[in-house]
């Protein structure tokens, strides 16, 4: 077990030492989870958001120079059609946070479940909402939500998504309430991020009892207050990972996009770090490159590049580890 002082010391590590710890991390996968991937399909159904991140080309104040769009339930369940032909039974329906996306969704989840007779998990990214919503999306069927807390700094997180973290935290503990698998997340790198604030994130996700958390580097995106700013180091969100693996090892932890698009190869020392999940983009052409999540650039993962990478990592990919746990 590591303690706090070991968790920030190892934060620096690099060289020999970082890749014992990166050993340890995938040593704890294996011995809790297994080291096969999970794959999870993305549909992003709007680039539409109320709130104003400062660090996020989708944020309010982008509004007018982005070009808008929502998915109807009709076109949400098209992708996922998409989704289930590839193989892939965890369904990620992902979004800015708007009001106006929640009765598409809840017409499509119903009719992605009969897509896949009931043999899928529905898992939401959609931001905050009132415990009554989240209790209308678990009823139409969703199982699980990702909601990341982005730094557990009150005020950095203040600063940073002009919200207040104690709401952010009441969403956490609504969905768990609601028997939803819950999912937090933390960028690493932020501008006035601590290392012992980083410390704090990765106690967080222990203390919620959640059973996922993500952890992206700082990208500097175009567009944003923040674009001037320094990118987020790659080897510190992966050192972060990999304590998060040797701290919570039950943890569902993705390799995500953001280490592509800081580094080549930045996904796969994500798996490196001990990372276990994977998600492909399955968004029409037509959207993705109106979905700004880190501009224009970003890069997009498909199916090909994730098989790529697990084939040159020799490991496997599985399906969702929820199905049959309140599915
Ligand atoms: S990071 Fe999420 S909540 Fe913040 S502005 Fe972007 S889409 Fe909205």
């Amino acid at each position: 077990m590591l303690t706090r002082t070991e968790v920030r010391r190892l934060l620096h590590a690099r060289g020999a030492e970082q890749d014992e710890l990166f050993a340890e991390a995938r040593r704890a996968l294996g011995a809790h989870l297994g080291p096969d991937i999970l794959l999870r399909g993305v549909v992003e159904v709007t680039n539409v958001c109320r709130v104003n991140c400062e660090y996020c080309p989708m944020r309010r104040d982008n509004t007018r120079d982005n070009e808008r769009y929502f998915l109807s339930g009709d076109e949400i369940v098209e992708c996922a059609e998409q989704i289930r032909d590839a193989g892939i039974d965890i369904v990620l329906l992902q979004g800015g946070e708007t009001p106006r996306t929640l009765a598409a969704v809840e017409d499509a989840i119903p009719r992605i479940r009969a897509v896949y007779g009931g043999r899928v998990e529905i898992l939401l990214n959609l931001g905050n909402m009132t415990r009554a919503q989240y209790e209308r999306l678990r009823e139409a069927g969703a199982t699980s939500y990702i909601i990341k807390h982005e730094t557990s700094d009150p005020r950095l997180h203040e600063a940073m998504r002009h919200e207040s973290l104690d709401e952010r935290l009441r969403c956490v503990r609504d969905l768990l309430d609601l028997g939803y698998k819950v999912g937090i997340g933390l960028i690493s790198g932020l501008p006035g991020q601590t290392l012992d604030s980083i410390v704090d994130d990765i106690e967080l996700a222990g203390e919620l009892g959640v059973h996922m958390c993500s952890v992206s580097p700082f990208v500097p995106a175009p567009n944003t207050p923040l674009q001037l700013s320094p990118q987020g180091s790659v080897d510190l969100a992966l050192n972060v990972l990999a304590c998060l693996r040797i701290r919570h090892p039950e943890l569902l932890i993705p390799s995500v996009s953001a280490l592509e698009k800081t580094s080549a190869g930045g996904q796969s020392r994500g798996l490196a770090a001990g990372a276990n999940v994977m998600t492909v983009n399955f968004s029409r052409a037509s959207d993705r490159q109106k979905y700004l999540i880190y501009g224009k650039d970003r890069f997009v993962v498909r199916l090909r590049h994730v098989e790529d990478l697990v084939r040159a990592a020799d490991l496997r990919t599985r399906g969702s580890v929820f199905l049959g746990v309140n599915a």
